[in-house]
């Protein structure tokens, strides 16, 4: 997701917006989000205001995509969509190393898909529930427990089934 913004660097403009999407994965096919288990519905949007603030130039940017995955309890399949706002300093070169509150401008072009992955990593939720009081599948025969009851009984208190055991030996 390459941004130009050659017109705020030479002074043509302040302020830029950006109203950008982008796949969820490379030209070659490879996903970002790797073996997460999450699939993107669509491109991931980005809507970016780029503002040059008397020589600082920064980026606020935010982001959503609609996806899919598996509730972590009954598997079920869910959708569910994510935002996330941050901002970041954009320079055109680096006198430090490596800052990750800046971006650089290479050639006058912002590259942001790295910066919204990362934003991306950062703030997804890891575990998902298809509604928050979810029973999940049973532990004995693997059957959803929001549809219905299966009929398994459940397994108890260890300690009361081991004095059970006991007690049944004295009959
Ligand atoms: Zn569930
Ligand atoms: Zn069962």
């Amino acid at each position: 997701m390459r941004l130009d913004i050659t017109r705020i660097l030479s002074g043509e403009v302040d302020k830029l917006d950006f109203d950008v999407s982008f796949p969820a994965s490379d030209d070659d096919g490879f996903s970002y989000f790797g073996d997460w288990g999450i699939e993107f519905k669509d491109e991931i949007k980005a809507v970016s205001h780029i503002k040059n603030n008397g020589g600082y130039i920064s980026m606020k940017c935010d982001v959503s995509a609609v996806y899919k995955t598996l509730c972590a309890r009954c598997l079920k399949e869910i959708e569910n969509s994510f935002s996330h706002s941050f901002e970041k300093g954009v320079a055109v070169e680096l006198t430090d190393e490596e800052n990750d509150d800046f971006i650089i401008a290479v050639g006058g072009i912002v590259d942001i898909s790295a910066a919204v992955c990362d934003e991306f990593l950062l703030s997804f939720p890891l575990k998902e529930l298809c509604c928050a009081d979810c029973k999940g599948l049973c532990p004995k025969c693997g059957k959803n427990l929001n549809e219905s009851e299966c009929g398994c009984e459940s397994e108890g208190d260890p300690r009361m089934s081991a004095l059970k055991a006991l007690l049944s030996d004295y009959e």
